[in-house]
Formats: C-alpha cells, structure tokens, sequence
C-alpha cells in the first residue's frame, strides 16, 4: 500500500519535472528565430543563438539524469537491498547501535553519489565544454570529487552518528536535542566554510589595491557594511561562469568575486553586485533564511522521530520497526519527492529578497545602470535563458528573469 503510493509520488514528481522541462523547451524554441525585442540590448544574434542551444542541451540531458534519479530512488526505497545491506551492518554492532546505523546510512550516501558520478562528468566535460565553459581538467575533476567525498564523510559520519546516539541519550525527544545540535553545527560551519573548506579547492586572495577596491571600500563604508575584505576566487580555474556571493556572518563575513566576473564587469558594474550582496546583508535576509532553514529541520527530524517511533513505517520499507537509521534515510531520500511541489513558495521568497537587494543597490548607487549592466552582462557570458516558461521558472528559479529584474530596477517609484 505504501509501495505503491512512494511509486505514485515518484513518478508523479518526475513526471511533473519532465512536463515541466518540455513547456521550457517549446517555450524557447519558440523563440529561437524571434527572439524577443529586449533581448538585442543584452546579447548579440549569433550568442542569443548559443544561449538557446545551450539550455536546449542542457534540459534534454537533465531529463535523462531525472529519469535515472527515479529509478535509482525506486530502487533504493522499493526493493530489498538496501535492507539487506542495513540487516548486514547492524549485524555488526550491538542491537541499536548508533555507529552501525550511521554507517549503514553513509555507505548508502557514498553509493548514490557514485552513482551520479558518470552524469556529472558527461555534463562537465561534454556539455560545458561544448558551450566554451569547462575549464576543468579530469584530474581536478577527479580531485575534486574526492575531497567532497572525503569531506562529506568527515562531516556527516559524526553528525548521523551524535544524531542516533542521542535516541539512546535522551529518548523520544532526542529529535528536539539533535536538530539543535545541527543547527549549532550549521552555524560553526558558515564561520568555518570560507575560512577551511573554500581554500581547500580555490585560491582566495584580498582583492588588490587599486582604483577598483578604493571604490568598492567607498561603498561598503556609505552602506553601512564594513566587510573585513572583499576576496576575489579563481573561479576560473574550474568554469567561464560567473559570480559573487556572501559568506559567513557577523565578524567573519566578506564578501567574495569569482575572478571571472572581475574580467568581465565595469567598475561600476562590479559596485552594482557589491551593492546587491550588501543588500542582502542590510535587508536581513541572511537570518531570515537561517530561521527558515532551521524550522525546516525541525520538522524534518520530528517527522523521522515520528515515523521511526510508528509501527507501520519502516516495516513497508523492509526494515525493523524502531530503528532511527532507516526512518531518517527514508525521510532524507523520500522528502524531495514532497518538497519539490513547495518550490514554487521558497522559489517565491527567494526571489522578493533578490528584487529587495536589486532595490537596495539602486538606491545605494543613485540610478539603476550599473545594476542593469551587470545584469545584462551576466546574461550574456553565461547564455542565460532569456525566456524561460514561467511555469518552469517558478519550480527551478530562485532568482528572477533578467528582464524581470531589469523592469523592476527601471520601474518608476
Ligand atoms: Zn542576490
């Protein structure tokens, strides 16, 4: 009975997915040759062209990789092997164990990220570098995933572990106790992330003296944002895409520029970004989005509390009734297949912060053209999408439509 509504809720998700993907699709070869009016201020003819072959190319290859995710997670929660891989490791440890659980839980994290291996280099090393993207070399590549590995073991082998411990410690409310213990974990990691895991696989330098960093100081100063530094990344070393983002929170914020979008952004341009992230900052969306992320994971862990404590849900699935270690591998694979139908929502409120932060960086810098330019550039090096289907950017966009950004800057207030 449960096996067939976990198959219903699969394949409705993909099918959905899928749907979704084939509406974007005719909605931007519809476009093809009549690219829409706006479009000639942001990219030329020949690049607009690009732009649509590439998102043609990368959406049909996402469909084959949703295909193959379905399947996998079928059978990953609808046949028996993974029970009987968590009948062999439990075997290992006393009844209840909390160390055999959690790693019962991380071999079955390693073999389904192994299993995406093949797709996330054909998307590398066929895709973006038939698009002029990829700047990886297999050897990074192969590195790179190594280290992620290794750092998804060190991190999540003691956090899964603490969490199956504390249902011995503390008892029914151990779920209570344990995501507050991820949450302080959490926090200790946006501190820790720029600071030990961003250099293990970039270069992080202090952006160079010069007329640049006076003008982006000048503006951390008149905003109210003192950043500790303004750091540039060699994105480049990996990908011609670019970006900016914000990390870390109180004393050890800053802000970090992908070398690329330094290349490719006017100094004004470049103030604009700043001003956005700064935005966000000023704005106080960062601790909304944590308050956010945080109650999410109280529910999430209540739920695996609950359906682990229930005598019906583990054994649907092949597993013995009261383990934590199935119930909280079940609600982390099964989860998705519930919260892909909010999208819409968090999507949604993702994107009023965006035109939140777009506001503030106009009126940081007097007029909306620096904004603008740089929205328009980003476009055009990254062969954005210039007319997604709404419906299909509702479920994937966090951020809005260049054009709907550049209509919301430029609109009158
Ligand atoms: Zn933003």
């Amino acid at each position: 009975m449960i096996a067939v509504l976990v198959a219903i809720l699969i394949l409705g998700r993909l099918a959905g997915s899928l749907w979704l993907s084939a509406l974007n699709r005719s909605e931007v070869s519809r476009h093809a040759d009549a690219p829409p009016p706006a479009a000639a201020a942001v990219m030329d003819g020949p690049t607009y062209s690009k732009a649509v072959a590439y998102t043609l190319a990368r959406s049909l290859f996402g469909g084959v990789t949703e295909v193959f995710d379905a399947v996998v997670l079928a059978a990953a929660v609808l046949t028996g092997a993974l029970p009987a891989l968590y009948r062999g490791v439990s075997g290992w440890g006393s009844p209840g164990s909390a160390w055999a659980g959690a790693l019962f839980v991380v071999i079955c994290g390693v073999l389904l990220s192994l299993l995406s291996l093949p797709f996330d280099a054909w998307e590398q090393f066929r895709i973006e570098s038939r698009f002029g993207f990829n700047r990886t070399s297999p050897g990074l590549w192969a590195a790179d995933k190594a280290k992620g590995l290794g750092l998804g073991l060190a991190l999540g082998f003691p956090v899964v572990w603490a969490l199956l411990a504390l249902v011995g410690w503390v008892g029914p409310l151990w779920w209570v106790w344990g995501a507050v213990l991820v949450t302080a974990v959490q926090l200790v990691m946006i501190v820790l992330y720029p600071m030990l895991i961003l250099p293990l696989f970039n270069r992080l330098e202090p952006l160079p003296e010069g007329e640049l960093r006076a003008r982006l100081m000048a503006l951390g100063e008149k905003t109210g944002f003192r950043a500790a530094s303004i750091q540039v990344m060699d994105g480049s070393k990996r990908s011609g895409h670019s970006n900016a983002f914000f990390t870390g929170f109180g004393r050890f914020r800053r802000i970090v520029l992908f070398d690329t979008l330094v290349a490719q952004l006017s100094p004004l341009e470049l103030e604009a970004v700043l001003a956005h992230e700064i935005g966000h900052y000023r704005c106080g969306h960062i601790p909304k989005r944590l308050a956010l992320s945080t109650a999410g994971l109280f529910a999430c862990l209540a739920a695996v509390a609950a359906l682990a404590g229930s005598a019906w849900f583990n054994p649907a699935f092949g597993y013995p009734a009261g383990a934590a270690a199935p119930a909280l591998l079940l609600c982390g694979l099964l989860g998705g297949l519930v919260t892909f139908w909010l999208s819409p929502l968090f999507n949604g409120l993702s994107r009023r912060h965006e035109y939140e932060a777009d506001a503030f960086a106009r009126d940081a810098l007097g007029g909306p053209e620096g904004m603008v330019g740089a929205l328009r550039k980003l476009a055009e090096k990254n062969l954005t999408n210039l007319t997604p289907h709404p419906w299909f950017s509702a479920f994937h966009y966090s951020h809005p439509t260049p054009f709907e950004r550049e209509r919301a800057l430029t609109a009158a207030r």
